[in-house]
């Protein structure tokens, strides 16, 4: 579904399937942030289709962290067509213990690597101007992704609505997803785009969100 001009999400609804929300950023390309399991690419493809967009014109996979629910789908996509970014500790934390990770789940671990990594800062994505920060907490390698523009926020496993990602799992730490959401939460967000679970609307939403969030977590 179009969430605004240029962005468009695909959220995962069936509770009974472990599986996460994707987003796709309409630039010079698409941009398919976290395609989530492998066996139901080909439902956000379709979906894609219904809202008139070509999954032929996918270029960039980037991934808000590298959890097995999140990015088990980047195989289903061809290496030479679309190239592969996540943030450097997102790779890390494949090597060290994603294969316990992708067992866990039941999962073939990939054999891709990045293609380049996104790890802070402005960056340039398919001619869009995002802003990338990285959000270690639930995973040491967590990025949130700020599109000015539309003032898109796409969480991952960061901030939900109404919660907050699991620190229980390696390299977690409630501390520093603490600082993580500190960062995020004074940006100017009308869309809070999160790995799980429905989308945060409305700046006055999401503020009373990350409110809650301090609350219930933090105080
Ligand atoms: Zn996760």
């Amino acid at each position: 579904m179009k969430v605004c001009d240029g962005v468009y999400a695909y959220p995962w609804t069936n509770m009974m399937e472990n599986n996460c929300n994707t987003y796709v950023l309409d630039g010079d390309g698409l941009i398919l942030i976290d395609p989530g399991l492998k066996r139901y690419v080909p439902d956000i493809l379709d979906a894609m289709k219904n809202d008139g967009l070509n999954p032929k014109d996918i270029s960039t996979i980037l991934n808000t962290h590298s959890h097995p629910d999140h990015m088990d789908g980047n195989s289903y996509f061809d290496r030479d067509k679309v190239k592969l970014t996540m943030h450097e500790e997102a790779e890390k934390f494949l090597s060290q213990v994603g294969g316990q990770f992708f067992s866990m789940f039941g999962l073939e671990f990939p054999d891709r690597k990045a293609d380049y990594f996104t790890n802070g800062g402005d960056v340039e994505l398919n001619n869009l101007s995002l802003k990338i920060f990285h959000s270690p907490g639930h995973s040491p390698g967590s990025i949130c992704i700020y599109w000015p523009e539309k003032k898109v926020l796409i969480s991952g496993d960061v901030a939900f609505s109404g919660s907050i990602g699991r620190t229980d799992f390696p390299g977690g730490s409630l501390a520093e997803l603490g600082k993580s959401i500190e960062r995020i939460a004074p940006l100017e967000i009308e869309y809070l785009l999160p790995g799980h679970n429905e989308m945060v609307q409305g700046s006055d939403a999401v503020k009373s969100n990350f409110d809650f969030i301090r609350r219930a977590f933090f105080s």
